[in-house]
């Protein structure tokens, strides 16, 4: 017999609540347990008054944040729905049953308010309790970049010059209102030389220098227009959208033509997968340009020194190739096999370079010897070129396979090329192939994971500020997820959570530095007046002065500040 339900709800009994109402083993219930938020209360407090109408606690914004992440949902107003629904989810945030919600527009208002430096400070803040999970291994670091469609019609493209126009108008106003707003709170600035009383003050040359620097990350991925990497000119350049003006024109699989944006992640080569950095560049900015910048900022912020870094062959330029085997750390990048004309043609990999004599072999086993003054152009950083004669090139059976040039083939060198000889060495070994494979399912299905199950697949912001703020919450949670997983393990490396506490112990570290240096600079010497107990003394002379620089410093921290 077919059961009728009638629809009848009773009041609540007074001993039910959400603590009760909410499964043991559900994952906010764990993700709760094992991930504490409240350091964010500290990362956003400059930015709150003294005084006033209390705002939405910060820990509850930012586990929205991680809600909508988790629950693939797309804007803050169906975030706000799918909480308002579900038991867990107001459990989580900590919002009782019959207790109102934050409205949605204040949670963009606070996504303002708070900026990217905050978003950057939050992942960054996920990535440390990682490493003290000891999660994050430091060895070998993987490069990778994936496109995303932004939240802007090609349709919507226009001329550059009109887009810029137009929003260097909206910037004026919002200047002037900033200026009106200000007004009143010019006493907060009387001081500025408040501002210019830190550790660094008086050091003009260091201050305009750290200004002058950018990087990549600085700038937030913003292309640098004057960039030209030859006589081609970017669309990009001369046409913007309307709706995303950051957002550039670019070529999906199929050949569709959308506008995009590159996001490039930098990940340990731990099991756990940790993404170490994120950044969010313009379609129109190739893989290449922010590999350094990124590379940089993970081993100084994570303080690791990898053995080598992977990455496919759009990061093997010259540039970073050098850039990076400068630093004592090898470069497993592809190459591209520049040299020959198309596919028909021997690559230069095809002829060996004999460092001894200066010359190539080629595969015929005949010469190429440098043209004009070879050693005065290489000292000057410039391009040398190889040629072999042509008449024996017009008598080689390979030739078609080599060159159509009757004056014989030619190579050029440049420099760098010794470290891309030292790549193409590496390419031999079966670490380099190990690493490589391993790229493919290291980094490949993070991308893949972000796009099918957290909407990586189309940004749902606009602007590079509000795409990386994206990104960054994205990343977040996917290292999160790993935490999960493998967090409860426990830290296999004590030493990388050390690593991260503050590095407050410079001047003891000093003293007994140079402590150890006098006590092994000082056994005995085997002869009285030889040049070793000559070099002692100078030693002697040199820690003791260090030493009594240690000393005072240690006495007066003022004075070693203002050093
Ligand atoms: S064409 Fe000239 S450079 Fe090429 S393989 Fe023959 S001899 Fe060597």
């Amino acid at each position: 017999m077919m059961g009728i339900k009638e629809r009848t709800f009773q009041p609540f009994p007074d001993d039910l609540s959400l603590e009760v109402l909410v499964p043991k083993d559900n994952f906010y219930r764990r993700l709760e347990e094992r991930i504490e938020l409240s350091f964010v209360r500290e990362l956003v407090l400059p930015l709150y008054a003294k005084g006033g109408r209390h705002s939405i606690d910060p820990v509850v914004f930012f586990k929205l944040q991680l809600v909508l992440f988790f629950e693939n949902l797309r804007s803050e107003r169906q975030l706000m729905e799918v909480v308002a629904d579900r038991l867990s989810l107001r459990w989580y945030v900590g919002y009782d049953l019959c207790g109102p919600l934050p409205d949605h527009s204040s949670l963009t208002k606070i996504r303002e308010r708070y900026g990217l430096e905050i978003f950057r400070n939050f992942f960054e803040r996920i990535v440390e309790m990682c490493v003290e999970a000891g999660l994050v291994r430091g060895k070998e670091l993987f490069f990778d970049s994936t496109k995303l469609e932004a939240d802007a019609a090609v349709d919507s493209l226009a001329p550059r010059w009109f887009v810029e126009a137009h929003l260097q108008d909206l910037f004026e106003e919002d200047d002037d209102h900033s200026e009106r707003e200000e007004e009143p709170q010019g006493e907060e600035f009387e001081d500025e030389e408040s501002i210019h009383s830190l550790p660094t003050a008086g050091n003009e040359d260091l201050i305009q220098s750290n200004c002058a620097s950018e990087d990549w990350i600085s700038r937030s991925g913003k292309q640098d227009r004057s960039f030209s990497s030859g006589p081609r000119k970017r669309t990009s350049d001369s046409r913007a959208s309307k709706t995303d003006p950051d957002a550039t024109a670019m070529r999906w699989s199929g050949g569709a033509r959308k506008l995009g944006y590159q996001t490039h992640y930098v990940i340990d080569g731990g099991k756990s997968r940790i993404i170490l950095s994120v950044l969010v560049t313009p379609g129109e900015v190739t893989e290449n340009r922010p590999m350094l910048d990124l590379l940089w900022r993970t081993a100084f912020r994570w303080k690791i020194r990898p053995h080598h870094v992977t990455g496919d062959g759009k990061y093997g330029t010259v540039e970073n190739i050098t850039a990076v085997e400068e630093s004592g750390i090898r470069a497993y990048l592809g190459l591209h096999e520049a040299g020959g004309r198309g596919s028909d043609f021997f690559p230069k990999s095809a002829f060996t370079y004999d460092a001894g004599k200066d010359l190539y072999i080629c595969p015929a086993g005949e010469t190429l010897r440098a043209l004009g003054e070879a050693q005065d152009r290489r000292s000057r950083g410039k391009v040398v070129t190889y040629r072999a004669r042509g008449s024996v090139c017009g008598a080689c059976s390979l030739k078609p396979r080599c060159t159509i040039n009757k004056n014989g083939r030619s190579l050029r060198r440049g420099p760098g090329d010794e470290y891309i000889d030292l790549l193409r060495a590496y390419t031999q070994t079966e670490l380099y192939q190990k690493a490589i494979r391993k790229r493919k399912v290291w980094i490949e299905p993070l991308f893949a994971e972000g796009k099918l199950w957290h909407g990586m697949r189309r940004f749902r912001m606009r602007t590079l500020e509000k795409v990386n703020i994206e990104a960054l919450m994205i990343a977040s949670g996917q290292n999160m997820k790993r935490l999960l997983t493998f967090g409860d393990r426990g830290p296999r490396k004590l030493a990388q959570g050390a690593a991260l506490r503050p590095p407050q112990p410079t001047l003891v570290r000093m003293d007994r530095t140079v402590s150890r240096c006098r006590n092994r600079l000082h056994r005995p010497c085997a002869s009285r007046f030889s040049t070793r107990c000559f070099a002692c003394g100078l030693v002697h002379l040199f820690s003791a002065v260090i030493s009594e620089a240690v000393r005072t410093t240690s006495q007066y921290p003022s004075l070693y500040l203002s050093l």
